[in-house]
């Protein structure tokens, strides 16, 4: 007998009303059980929702760009009897997806119980050139980190990295060469703004080769420093592409030069646990054809010139943290800038007061940007890329005809490496997209097997992978010393910081108002405005400011938005006050140091708490 069931939108954190980005199902397709329905998006944040039920999809509920919520009704299935998932299956949580590098306002809670059963484990029939306690897979830096972490804790640590450094995307083609050029173009653009203070320098004359080889110098200095402490700490790195065999041996074929240029040689690890540290890689839009001038984040980084000039006309596909960070180097190098996003505004993650504050200041950085507008067609010609968008209903901002570009960014996102290093035949349990799920201490469902940083889930930020890859270390540590106090760590901390490190920064932590406001939860909002910051009146920064927000019971912060320079420098103290349950008080009489940027979140407290005197008079609460 068959029966409706409803499927709902599972328990997503701390999401509610997020935009669904994408659908893969129409009515009269047939679905199982953990098969994805749409994907939701929540700034760089991005998840998939499973089915709950087995059957033929009769109503699809949702349309690309409506908000749910949990427990929205998705699908409406026909589901047989005994097809039918059990009630309480609409529980499964959402997989995330990708990420373009920023955070969930708070940390998830503990991640979710594989949603797939889980493949059967091949069995290695050969013998291993290498054995050792614990392999990492992938040297990023929550690899890397993990690897020292478990050297440092007594265990004979491999690490399987295929390229020719160690640090991941972030060291190498993410977070330091992209900050890098974020320095240089800060200079220029503070630079300018001196005349107002009566210096006039002249128009800065850019060599790319030379800015191109002082990035390459930052990351090499980290980098190499990098395989010393590998080194000393006797951390043997296996260059090469690695694959699971089994759940004990992983096969690695070398690699060498600067990419993934294969030798033919191959070496066979045995572990006796393993941490997964695989990463992410850029979505590649599949309608865009594969041209030179159309780049990822790793291809914008390499400065690429014609005629020793950065492009004249850009545009980047994607209003996220990453996307926005391309942008304001390129701008800042003469390019000229249009940035397309299929949502309704661009860095979806903080509240719209900060993101207003950063859009006014880069009025001036943009052509044109275009809001709810999907890039639907590009043709590669010789005079250039012509690119065609179709704007969404009520939407102004799609230009009419195809617009000519001299380059693409595609900043639309990162997808896990999950599936790209024969998981299966260790029996680990992957998503469909390509994620690892874990547990609070990082285990997959094979429990020697740990999964950590971006191929086990959103946010995916280097802070999180750094945080994780310490937890499996001291877990699979703590396991095999019988150190009981290791084998307690697990991931619990509060909340992931996001930054922008564009000009001006923008970080945010914790609730947002919005969050709040949509989850229902009372809270107190304090603003002080950098206007009436002297430090920042001398810095030529007064239009930015320093929000705290603080749950109304408990009068403790639980979230904070900072917009303005070094933004990013400052959210951590309210990350640590968040994580130890501080109030307005202890925030206000903990005495910053004066004239500082960091002094205005003293300032947001003691506007809190009512005794501020460095604004027109509070009445005291
Ligand atoms: P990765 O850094 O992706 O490292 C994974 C490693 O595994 C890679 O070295 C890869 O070669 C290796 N690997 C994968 N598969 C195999 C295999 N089969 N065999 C051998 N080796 C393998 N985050 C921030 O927190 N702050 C920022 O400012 C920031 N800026 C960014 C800017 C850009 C342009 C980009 C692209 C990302 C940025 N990020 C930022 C995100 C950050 O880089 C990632 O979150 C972080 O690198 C994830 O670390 P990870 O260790 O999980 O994986």
């Amino acid at each position: 007998m068959s029966q409706i069931v409803e499927v709902k939108v599972p328990d997503i954190g701390d999401f509610s009303d997020v935009p669904v980005i994408e659908l893969f199902v129409k009515p009269g397709d047939a679905i199982k059980v953990d098969e994805s329905i749409c994907t939701l998006e929540s700034d760089k944040a991005t998840m998939d929702v499973p089915s709950s039920a087995e059957g033929v999809i009769r109503e699809v509920l949702v349309k690309v760009g409506d908000r749910v919520g949990e427990g929205a009704v998705l699908l409406k299935v026909e589901a047989e009897g005994a097809g039918a998932a059990p009630a309480g299956a609409g529980e499964a949580k959402a997989a995330p997806v990708s990420s373009s590098a920023a955070a969930t306002p708070t940390a998830p809670a503990a991640p979710a119980a594989p949603p797939a059963p889980a493949p059967t484990a091949a069995k290695h029939a050969g013998g291993a050139d290498l054995e050792c306690d614990m392999l990492v897979l992938g040297a990023g830096p929550g690899g890397y980190s993990a690897a020292f972490r478990a050297a440092d804790l007594g265990l004979k640590t491999v690490i399987v990295e295929r390229y020719a450094t160690l640090g991941g995307v972030c060291l190498n083609v993410g977070c330091i060469p992209s900050k890098a050029l974020l320095h240089v173009a800060q200079v220029i653009d503070e630079a300018g703004h001196m005349a107002a203070a009566g210096i006039t320098f002249a128009k800065p004359a850019v060599d790319l080769d030379a800015l191109r080889a002082h990035k390459d110098k930052v990351v090499g200095k980290l980098t190499a420093g990098l395989a010393g402490m590998a080194k000393g700490r006797k951390v043997e790195v296996v260059r090469g592409l690695g694959t699971f065999l089994d759940a004990n041996h992983v096969e690695v074929e070398l690699t060498s030069g600067s990419g993934q240029d294969k030798t033919g040689e191959k070496k066979v690890v045995r572990f006796g646990q393993c941490i997964i540290a695989a990463g992410s890689a850029a979505v590649h839009l599949p309608f865009i054809p594969k041209d030179p001038r159309v780049v990822d984040s790793t291809g914008a980084l390499e400065l690429r010139t014609s005629g020793g000039k950065a492009p004249a006309k850009m545009l980047v596909i994607g209003g996220g943290i990453i996307g926005l960070e391309m942008a304001t180097v390129y701008s800042t190098l003469g390019t000229r800038v249009d940035v397309v996003e299929m949502l309704d505004a661009l860095m979806q993650g903080p509240d719209r007061d900060a993101v207003k504050v950063w859009e006014k200041q880069n009025a001036q950085r943009f052509d044109n940007i275009m809001l709810k507008t999907k890039t639907v067609a590009v043709e590669a010609k010789d005079d250039g890329l012509w690119v065609t968008f179709e704007g969404a209903e009520g939407s102004k901002s799609a230009p009419q005809g195809p617009q000519r570009y001299d380059m693409i960014l595609q900043a639309a996102g990162r997808s896990p490496n999950g599936g790209k290093i024969g998981a299966e035949n260790a029996g680990v349990v992957v998503t469909d997209r390509g994620f690892i799920p874990v547990d609070a201490q990082m285990r997959t469902n094979v429990p020697h097997i740990f999964a950590i940083g971006d191929v086990n889930g959103n946010p995916m930020l280097a802070h999180k992978a750094v945080h994780e890859g310490h937890v499996a270390a001291e877990v699979a540590a703590g396991e095999t010393q019988g150190k009981s106090e290791l084998a307690r760590s697990a991931f619990d901390a509060t909340v992931i910081p996001s930054v922008a490190y564009t000009h001006p920064e923008v970080a945010w932590v914790g609730f947002t108002e919005e969050q709040a406001k949509r989850e229902g939860r009372k809270i107190e909002t304090a603003k002080f405005p950098w206007a009436a910051s002297g430090r920042a009146i001398a810095n030529g920064a007064d239009y930015g400011f320093t929000k705290l927000i603080f749950d109304a019971e408990t009068h403790r912060v639980i979230g904070g938005a900072i917009v303005g320079p070094s933004a990013g420098d400052m959210i951590g103290e309210v990350c640590l006050a968040i994580e130890m349950g501080a109030d307005a008080v202890d925030i206000g009489k903990t005495i910053h140091p004066h004239p500082t940027l960091g002094e205005t979140i003293g300032l947001a407290a003691e506007v809190a708490h009512g005794s501020c005197t460095d604004i027109p008079s509070m009445r005291k609460k």
